[in-house]
């Protein structure tokens, strides 16, 4: 296509776009205001919705279209690249829950698990309360399998609706999503999150909140949480990516203190004093900074160990060539 045919197909695009989502559509909208690392470039457009149809509709149009689809939640796993999102950024948020039967919970995509956790605790029932604390949606607690203190929330999904890139709709059961450790179907497919069920079971208010409460704690104490950041910047090692020391615990936060990193800095980025695994933003760190200063951390890992973190920070849009 030459420029001005480019150009016109694009002005199109953009009228298609508006007439569907109307002014809920925005342009070059700043992602460091919607990740909480607070970096990153624009989103080309970008909309907020709290309706799943939204997403089917958007999904469909982008396909007919020809443009590039980015979903997000609440923007706590990512980062996004200093030269930003190219294409259709839809950010999901609140949307329903709702009873499904006597022993499961429907919540949709945009709900935040800290919502979902509430929701629960003021029904008296019990399964999520552990979860207190996770931030960001339930869409995303899916995709990388959300972990925390030895559980993954696979532990208590039953079933998830998906759409695929066709705009098809689809209920798949727990053991069809394929999850892992930070894994699941979603991550190596173009389907996304409608809705997921979770296993429930009555509860005493009392202990449930105590037990949330207690995960509040443990969290308090061992996160960096007044700071910007994404939680955990790598996956912890397994088995298969080679052996440690008896002395070190296969955690890739030990792995980074051991390395003496805690306090390390790229510009405003720092690797936290708190939490080895974790990377602050104390405010104008770029999303060049933030991914030179991981690249520090995994080769620094591997000289002293031998192992090769992989990542659990998704990196979405345009970085530096040069990295
Ligand atoms: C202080 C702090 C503590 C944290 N603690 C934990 C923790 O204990 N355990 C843990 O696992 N994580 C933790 N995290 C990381 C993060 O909160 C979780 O991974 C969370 O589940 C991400 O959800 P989100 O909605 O923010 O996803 P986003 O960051 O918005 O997106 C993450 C990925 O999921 C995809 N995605 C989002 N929504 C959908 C959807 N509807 N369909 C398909 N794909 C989708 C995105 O495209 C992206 O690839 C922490 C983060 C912070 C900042």
């Amino acid at each position: 296509m030459g420029d001005q045919s480019l150009m016109n197909h694009r002005n199109k695009t953009l009228a298609l776009f508006q007439r569907i989502f109307g002014d809920r559509l925005r342009s070059a909208m700043p992602m460091d205001e919607l990740t909480t690392l607070r970096a990153g470039g624009l989103a080309e457009l970008f909309l907020e919705t709290s309706r799943p149809d939204d997403l089917v509709v958007a999904v469909k149009v982008t396909l007919e279209q020809g443009v590039p689809l980015t979903v997000l939640g609440g923007g706590s796993n990512v980062l996004v690249g200093d030269g930003g999102l190219r294409g259709l950024v839809v950010r999901l948020r609140h949307g329903g829950i709702f009873r499904a039967g006597s022993h499961h919970v429907r919540a949709e995509g945009g709900v935040t698990m800290n919502g979902l956790v509430r929701w629960t605790i003021q029904r008296e029932l019990a399964g999520l309360e552990r979860w207190a604390g996770t931030p960001g949606s339930i869409g995303g607690a899916i995709h990388g399998n959300a972990h925390f203190d030895g559980r993954l929330v696979s532990d208590i999904v039953s079933s998830v609706g998906l759409v695929d890139s066709t705009g098809a709709v689809r209920s798949v059961s727990q053991a069809d999503m394929c999850f892992g450790y930070d894994d699941s179907r979603v991550k190596h497919s173009d389907e996304r999150v409608l809705w997921a069920e979770f296993k429930v079971a009555e509860g005493d208010p009392t202990v449930l909140r105590a037990s949330a409460r207690r995960s509040l704690g443990f969290r308090k104490s061992t996160q960096p949480l007044g700071l910007a950041s994404a939680g955990c910047v790598f996956q912890n090692p397994r088995l298969e990516d080679g052996p440690l020391p008896d002395d070190v615990p296969r955690s890739a936060g030990a792995l980074i203190e051991q390395a003496g990193l805690k306090g390390r800095r790229v510009g405003r980025a720092v690797v936290s004093s708190v939490h080895g695994n974790f990377i602050v933003n104390e405010g104008g760190a770029t999303a060049y900074d933030i991914r030179q200063l991981v690249e520090i951390c995994r080769a620094a890992v591997f000289d002293c160990f031998g192992i090769v973190l992989r990542d659990e920070l998704v990196y979405l849009g345009e970085f530096d060539s040069e990295l």
